[in-house]
Parts: structure tokens; sequence; C-alpha cells
């Protein structure tokens, strides 16, 4: 059972360079109110666990087939799992010798995620400590605001990765205990907005403006061609971004990075479907931000 002091969590990832200043531990909470077509962490997006089947380890040694008691798993070579009668009971994650299986997002406690975030501290320095990201680190608010409060009381910097679609309460609540915001504005045209991600950037942009008062924050536009490149959005972003109280700009441009995951959660990967973006288009999306008079970055470089 969920307690406030235990959260769901896909992975935890140490010495990361690009989610806040310094060197950071990065907690990646399983959850996400949006269902970006492009998401480049789809394991993030189910607050539950999943289940990862990584076909090139597979020998096909037949173990899963009778360690599952749902019937699941095909006996065809490919060992393709019917994902509606998998019940996650993760049998297969432990029957396998070769490990083609995988569980995705673990429960973990307060005291857990903080002891790992600790063992890093003698590195973070001034600067880095702790980012809470996702999916989206709003979906699991209460224990993302403890995650974030104990690592103020012990001296750790701390930074939130979000969408900034939440109650603004939520978080208002939550930025008590934030040093720094990384905010995602990715289109300003709300009906483009909700076909490519699947909610409305209504209350975003309206929570932009006042996260931007309470707390020291910076904006990611993911660069995403086909949806948010054109120069008209661009140009409509930064002048929205110039009535909120932000000074950097990092565009990120699309990566099909994520596209194993996608064929490890048995879901076809969209990067074919969407295209690539030019290293040209990339930076002139980021000198349509620097003449409005940001400083930029290119891939959220800190
Ligand atoms: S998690 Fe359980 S139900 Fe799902 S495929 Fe594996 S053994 Fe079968
Ligand atoms: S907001 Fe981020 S985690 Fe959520 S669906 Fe979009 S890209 Fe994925």
């Amino acid at each position: 059972m969920m307690t406030k002091n235990t959260g769901i969590i896909a992975d935890i990832k140490k010495f990361e360079t690009h989610d806040g200043p310094g060197i950071r531990t990065t907690v990646f909470i399983k959850g996400c109110f949006l269902s970006c077509r492009w998401c480049a962490n789809p394991e993030t997006q189910e607050p539950l666990p999943q289940l990862y089947f990584i076909p090139k380890r597979c020998k096909d040694f037949g173990a899963c087939v009778d360690a599952c008691p749902a019937g699941a798993i095909s006996t065809n070579t490919d060992h393709k799992i019917d994902r509606q009668k998998c019940t996650y009971c993760m049998k297969c994650v432990e029957a396998c010798p070769y490990s083609a299986f995988k569980q995705v997002g673990r429960i973990v406690t307060v005291d857990e995620v903080i002891e790992e975030v600790e063992k890093d501290k003698p590195f973070y320095g001034s600067d880095g400590g702790l980012t809470i990201s996702g999916g989206e680190p709003l979906y699991q608010p209460v224990f993302t605001k403890e995650l974030l409060k104990i690592s103020k009381e012990k001296g750790i910097s701390t930074v939130l990765d979000t969408t900034g679609y939440a109650k603004w309460e939520v978080l208002e609540d939550v930025l008590e205990y934030t040093d720094m915001v990384l905010l995602d504005i990715k289109h300003m045209d709300p009906v483009k907005h909700r076909e490519w991600t699947g909610v409305s950037n209504k209350k975003i942009l309206e929570n932009a403006k006042l996260i931007a008062d309470k707390c020291k924050t910076r904006i990611s536009v993911p660069l995403v061609p086909g949806f948010n490149n054109s120069r008209d959005n661009l140009i409509a972003t930064a002048e929205f971004l110039t009535t909120i109280n932000a000074e950097w700009v990092d565009i990120v441009p699309l990566h099909s990075l994520g596209s194993s995951k996608y064929e490890f959660l048995g879901i076809t990967s969209p990067y074919t479907e969407i295209g690539a973006i030019s290293k040209e288009e990339v930076i002139k999306a980021r000198d349509i931000f620097a003449r409005y008079g940001f400083k930029t970055t290119i891939g959220r470089m800190m």
C-alpha cells in the first residue's frame, strides 16, 4: 500500500549533468498527466510497475512460458507478451536465466531515496543535488514534496523538472522546497498542444508565470518536427516567455534514444513517423530565442 512515505519510481540516475546545475542525482517519478507523442521516457507514463521484454537477450529457453500463470507469453520464438492477459506478477522476470524480462518501476520509501541521494553529497559541491523528474513529479505530489523537503533540511539543493500541469495549490506547496524549476513549454496553440500531448496548454501557461515569480525557472523547449518547430510558433513562444520571469531557454531537439524502450514495452516507436530535426532548424530556433534576449543552450547544457 502506498503511504505518504512511499512512492513509485522508474529509476534513480547518478552523476547527471543536464538536469540542473552541477552534478545531480535524478529521481524519475512514475506517472504523467501528458502522453506526448515523442516522449523519450515512455516507461514513466504509467504510475505502476511495467514489464520490459528485451528480445536480443532471449535464447528461446522457454522457462518464461512455463512460469507465466496467466498464459500471457506465446510459445512462438518471439515470446510475444499478450499485455491484456499479463497480471504483472513478474514471475517471468525471476524465471528467465538470460534476464530477457525486466521489471520497470518499483515502490520505494522516502528514506531509501534520500539514502541514495546522500551517498553522492561529496560530489554535489555548492550547485549540485537532487532533481526530481519523470514522468511528472506532481503525479505523486506528497512523495515529491517529502523528498524535496528532507533534501533541503539536509542542505542538498533541489530541482523540480516539471510539465507545469497541476493545480496551482499543489505546485505552490512543492515550490516551498524547490531551488530551481525546469519547466517545459511545448506549444502555444492549445489545440495543437492537446493533439500531441493529450492536454491543453492553458493550465501550463497560467502556471508558468506563477512558477517563475516564485522560484528560479529555466525553460525547456523540446523541438519536435511537425509539432512546434514552425517559425510562427517559436516566435509566439519567445514572446510569451518575455512576459514571465525567466532568462534561460534550453532548446532540446528531438532524439530517438528512447526508441528501444518502446520496443521493450511492446509499443510501436513513434520516431520513424515523426522524423528527425535538422541541425539548421535547431540553430534557427535557438537564434529566435537569443534575439528575444534569452540566454540559450542547445540540449539543456547547464
Ligand atoms: S509478468 Fe506474470 S503474467 Fe505477465 S508475462 Fe510475466 S509471468 Fe506472465
Ligand atoms: S510530459 Fe514528459 S514524461 Fe510526460 S508524456 Fe510528455 S515527454 Fe513523456
